[in-house]
């Protein structure tokens, strides 16, 4: 069974990321590695590795491998980086991001999956990964400035508390728009009170529910 998931992550990795264009090398090696079917309910890991997002509870859902590796590349990390995530989910993308980078920092308001993709972490001794259970829109003060903030629940708005916890050249990466569909986006800073913004691809993620959210 193993060694079939070692295949379909090869082959998600080779067909759905490197096809689409994402180069780099840290992305897609850290999705060859991370097993995403751990990260997933155990009645649809036989999906684990299709080009789709999936369901994961409390209407909720871990992202389509695609949009992982697009806002993983974008948010140009390296090996010392200190990245903050939005939005924890399945803790999928925050463990793909832990193999990258130094220290992964990911909020999560409903505190069951925070619970459940904390023990996965665990399980698989992922011990880079701080989570909060909380309202992420607001950042998380205290461990900041980062390198990267990425914002895996579409916001209606681009919330200001979390362009102020970038480090100079920061990047963060976030779905804004309506509910339904939003403009993934990447803000970059460029001076104490400047960022440069770049429209990356359209998606449609679950809303960012908080106080500088929906
Ligand atoms: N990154 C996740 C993964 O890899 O599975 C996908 C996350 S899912 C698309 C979006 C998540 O954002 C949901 O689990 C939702 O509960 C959470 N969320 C929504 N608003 C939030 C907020 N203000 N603070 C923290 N988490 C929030």
């Amino acid at each position: 069974m193993t060694t079939d998931f070692v295949r379909l992550r090869k082959r998600m990795v080779d067909e759905q990321i490197r096809a689409r264009g994402i180069q780099d090398l840290s992305t897609l090696t850290s999705m060859e590695k991370v097993p995403r079917h751990l990260f997933i309910p155990e009645e649809l890991r036989f999906a684990a590795y299709d080009d789709t997002p999936l369901p994961i509870g409390r209407g909720q859902t871990i992202s389509q491998p695609y949009i992982v590796a697009l806002m993983t590349e974008a948010a140009e990390v390296g090996p010392h980086a200190k990245v903050l995530e939005i939005g924890t989910g399945s803790g999928y993308a925050a463990a793909v991001l832990s193999q990258i980078v130094d220290e992964v920092y990911t909020i999560e308001r409903i505190a069951s999956l925070a619970e459940r993709a904390e023990a996965c972490f665990k399980k698989l001794d992922y011990q880079n990964i701080h989570v909060k259970v909380g309202d992420g829109s607001l950042g998380w003060l205290e461990h900041g400035p980062y390198d990267a903030i990425l914002v895996t629940a579409g916001a209606p708005v681009v919330p200001q508390s979390l362009l102020k916890q970038l480090n100079m050249a920061g990047r963060l990466i976030i779905p804004v728009g309506e509910a339904s569909t939003q403009h993934l986006v990447r803000f970059r800073k460029t001076s104490e009170s400047e960022f440069s913004e770049e429209m990356l691809e359209l998606v449609r993620f679950v809303p960012l529910i908080g106080e500088e959210g929906w």
